[in-house]
């Protein structure tokens, strides 16, 4: 079997994608092309990175292609913008759901754990912007550009924020959902329409926690997210915060709670735990916390005018955490401080990178959410094959962008294309 027909079988016997296919929905009034036939076009060029609606039309023109998605004519960019702006957002926010959901239940995120806790991160990241583009929820904001006279002048410039949440592993890296930051708002209000979002589709126990940014550092939102059963550990840059000046006070001439090599980071770390501080009632949270320092010691080497010169470096990381992780001990905060791996946003990195998430297919509030989702379920389903699944990649013969490549050219294979996705 060529490498697509068995990473559709793949996905079929998994995952049940062709049930997945048949769920999803758009609200045209008169559709001619079948919303399946577009949606497979969608996903099929998130897999193989396709990095424009322009280019997946382009595929579209391929014979082999049109039996695969049951459409014996090319279809345009402009009938996918079209499409796009009118893809229900809730089956495709559930079918990264159950994909998901599935390997979870296929122990797959196991690795992810950190000492049995499987922990969420939320980030917001800004995919996109223009200086002349834009819609009416575009978010603006004011740059000083020196033009090339030399002359200072004032632009504005139009963007997108979204929060996204993920879980990153050594092996495996899942993202989980996103949700646009609109103008005017700040980025945990996003979050937590994220959070009550995820608590319905995946259910409270998918994950048990969630590692957040300093932006999130504020009563209200830490009180929301116990509220929705999750535990919490967020980074602490503040230092005028109370807090962050009596965990220092407290921990200061006093040894270390924990100290090793952390192998992966290469670093050698002392850990100090503070237990019930108080996080100022002016920050709206009435609780004790937790606070873990973190002094981090490594070799640099740099090459200075030829010669290899190395110098000790430094760093100091400051997480707070809720009560409940009381008790887990400080390794576990610095674990899930560093996403466990030291790579932070793995799986955003990796989708902005490979599956061209940075570009606008289409500058549309939501078939921009829409596309990005797609690229999120082609993501999974990709990375789920290529890592878990297939033996050349997890042998190091292929990387994952030959796999990719390998998916595309299969599609010149004599093969019957058109028995996948059938409807009924
Ligand atoms: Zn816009």
């Amino acid at each position: 079997m060529n490498q697509l027909a068995q990473f559709l079988a793949y996905c079929a016997k998994v995952f049940a994608l062709p049930k997945i296919v048949r769920t999803i929905q758009d609200s045209r009034p008169y559709p001619v092309i079948p919303t399946q036939c577009v949606f497979l076009s969608l996903l099929l060029g998130a897999i193989i990175r396709a990095d424009s609606y322009l280019s997946i039309a382009q595929q579209t023109k391929r014979r082999s292609w049109q039996r695969l998605i049951h459409w014996s004519d090319p279809i345009s960019d402009d009938t996918l913008c079209y499409v796009s702006e009118r893809l229900k957002l809730e089956p495709l926010r559930q079918a990264l759901v159950s994909v998901n959901k599935q390997l979870k239940h296929n122990k797959a995120l196991e690795s992810c754990k950190i000492k049995g806790l499987l922990l969420a991160s939320l980030d917001a990241n800004e995919p996109f912007h223009s200086r002349s583009r834009c819609c009416p929820f575009c978010c603006k904001r004011e740059l000083q550009i020196t033009d090339s006279k030399g002359r200072k002048q004032t632009v504005i410039e139009y963007y997108h924020r979204y929060v996204f949440a993920q879980i990153n592993g050594p092996k495996l890296n899942i993202v989980l959902d996103l949700e646009p930051i609109l103008p005017g708002e700040g980025e945990s209000e996003a979050a937590l329409r994220l959070l009550g979002r995820m608590r319905r589709t995946y259910g409270p126990r998918f994950f048990d926690g969630i590692t957040v940014d300093s932006w999130y550092v504020q009563g209200p939102f830490l009180k929301a997210v116990e509220k929705l059963g999750w535990l919490w550990v967020v980074v602490l840059k503040q230092e005028r915060m109370e807090v962050f000046q009596e965990a220092r006070a407290l921990s200061a001439g006093q040894a270390p709670t924990e100290q090793f090599e952390d192998t992966v980071r290469e670093r050698s770390v002392k850990l100090w735990e503070v237990r019930e501080l108080n996080f100022s009632k002016a920050y709206g949270y009435g609780r004790k916390v937790g606070v873990v320092h973190s002094q981090e010691q490594w070799i640099q080497t740099n090459v200075v005018g030829g010669k290899r010169v190395s110098s000790p470096q430094t760093s100091n990381w400051w997480w707070m955490f809720c009560i409940q992780l009381e008790g887990m001990g400080p390794r576990v905060i610095y674990e899930a401080g560093h996403w466990r791996w030291g790579i932070e946003n793995k799986a955003f990195n990796e989708l902005t990178q490979f599956y061209a998430l940075g570009h606008c297919y289409h500058h549309h509030l939501r078939a921009m959410v829409a596309q990005m989702l797609i690229l999120m379920l082609g993501f999974v389903l990709f990375n789920a094959y290529a890592l878990l699944h297939s033996q050349p990649v997890r042998l190091g013969q292929v990387s994952l962008k030959e796999l990719a490549q390998d998916l595309n050219l299969a599609l010149e294979h004599a093969a019957w294309w058109e028995l996948w996705f059938e409807s009924g």
